[in-house]
């Protein structure tokens, strides 16, 4: 932060973040979560807690769960308790979200990441499942909205973090951790334009040096990497201002506009006691086994801090180089798999991937899992320029022959 506005003041801000879980079917329903279907034709009896029916819990949404646990080293409660909690809302006609309250599934753990070669951790307080709540829709309405509930049962974990991160920077690269980490595990597709990962940001300030926490805004609707940035220094700023001018900050929900680059009031914040919390009557409590979580161990992904290491050890790569070739599961496959095909000669390869290949699938746009040209073929291309066949020049023009062919 480097308007002087802010200058005396520490920003102060805790995450809650929704990741929709990629199950094919709802949490307690067999009704289909694709998106972009129909309005309405995707929400079930189960869905809409019709009279008579009974939610059954998706073991699928449990594991994935798990999966996110362990990732982060959290704590996975053998035994955690599904509560209704209350409220009205057009988008919840029945009248509550099924959600977890008192005993979540994961509890604790932190998500690490650097900034620069600053090494920083964010502890985080529980991630608990959910499920979604269906969706206005205010255009083409005239006047009116409509409400297409296609998205309720959907599931979500909410992930909460304490309030340790101190700045916007810290703020976004929190925010990519935590969807590298999801995405990597393959929990959530991470798609932020379709909303299956959304980040509310909550945001307060405090004059440095002083310890009390000051009171705080919860930020919603920040579906992209930037806005989260611009939003939490809107109102950082917005809140400094108040202060500077004698005023006090009202705890508050507020929503941020990118068209005008501002955060505006929404509603007052409620309270958790206004929600009425009860343990849900229609489900068991769900029980964890260890035998299962061990299962789901063994099943897991080498993770992006630890293939990162690894790169650094066993391939010699700076720091930088092994952020970049981890920083999505597909490239690491990707870099690993061309260095196997060569036999050896990371540097060399590391250099290719993230110069000719990245610039190429930058520049028309593909992801690594649809680059033309394959590991193998860039490893054969690395090889006749290894053993001198090819001059780097020609190496250049062979790789663009092969990437157009
Ligand atoms: P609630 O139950 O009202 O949602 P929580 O205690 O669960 O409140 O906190 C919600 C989020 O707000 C957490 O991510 C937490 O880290 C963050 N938070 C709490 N107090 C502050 C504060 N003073 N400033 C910034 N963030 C805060
Ligand atoms: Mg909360």
């Amino acid at each position: 932060m480097t308007s002087p506005l802010i200058h005396g003041y520490e920003v102060v801000i805790g995450f809650e973040t929704h990741a929709q879980l990629s199950t094919q079917s709802k949490i307690f329903s067999r009704a289909s979560t694709a998106f972009g279907a129909e309005p309405n034709t995707q929400a079930c009896a189960v869905d809409l807690a019709l009279p008579g029916t009974l939610p059954v819990m998706n073991k699928g949404a449990v594991e994935r769960a798990i999966r996110f646990g362990l990732a982060i080293g959290a704590h996975i409660a053998p035994r955690s308790i599904f509560a209704r909690k209350n409220y009205f809302y057009p988008d919840l006609p029945k009248g509550y979200q099924i959600s977890q309250y008192e005993i979540p599934v994961v509890q604790g753990g932190s998500v690490s990441f650097y900034l620069g070669d600053q090494k920083k951790t964010v502890r985080l307080v529980r991630a608990h499942l959910e499920e979604d709540a269906g969706k206005s829709l205010h255009e083409a309405f005239h006047g009116m909205s409509g409400i297409d509930l296609n998205r309720a049962g959907t599931p979500l974990l909410e992930i909460v973090t304490e309030p340790d991160i101190r700045s916007s920077a810290e703020a976004v690269a929190y925010a990519k951790e935590l969807h590298k980490i999801v995405t990597w595990i393959g929990i959530c597709d991470g798609n932020m334009q379709e909303g299956s990962f959304r980040c509310d940001a909550n945001v307060s300030v405090r004059p440095r040096g002083t310890d009390k926490f000051g009171t705080r805004c919860e930020i919603k609707n920040l579906n992209s990497f930037r806005f989260l940035e611009r939003a939490i220094e809107f109102e950082a700023r917005r809140q400094i201002e108040v202060l500077e001018d004698g005023g006090t900050i009202e705890q508050e929900t507020r929503l941020y506009d990118p068209e005008r680059d501002e955060t505006r009031s929404m509603r007052s914040k409620e309270e958790a006691h206004d929600y009425r919390y009860f343990p849900d009557p229609d489900l068991l409590p769900l029980a964890i086994s260890a035998d299962w979580i061990v299962e789901v161990k063994a099943g897991m992904p080498e993770l992006p801090q630890a293939k990162r290491g690894r790169f650094m050890r066993d391939f010699g790569l700076t720091a930088y180089d092994a952020a970049t070739l981890t920083s999505s599961r597909e490239l690491a496959a990707y870099f690993e798999a061309t260095v196997a095909a060569l036999g050896g000669e990371p540097k060399l390869c590391a250099n290719w991937v993230m110069g000719d290949v990245a610039a190429a699938l930058n520049r028309d746009g593909l992801d690594i899992n649809e680059a033309p040209v394959s590991a193998a073929q860039l490893a054969g291309l690395l090889r006749r320029l290894g053993d001198g066949t090819i001059s780097g020049k020609i190496a250049k023009e062979v790789f663009d022959a092969l990437w157009h062919g």
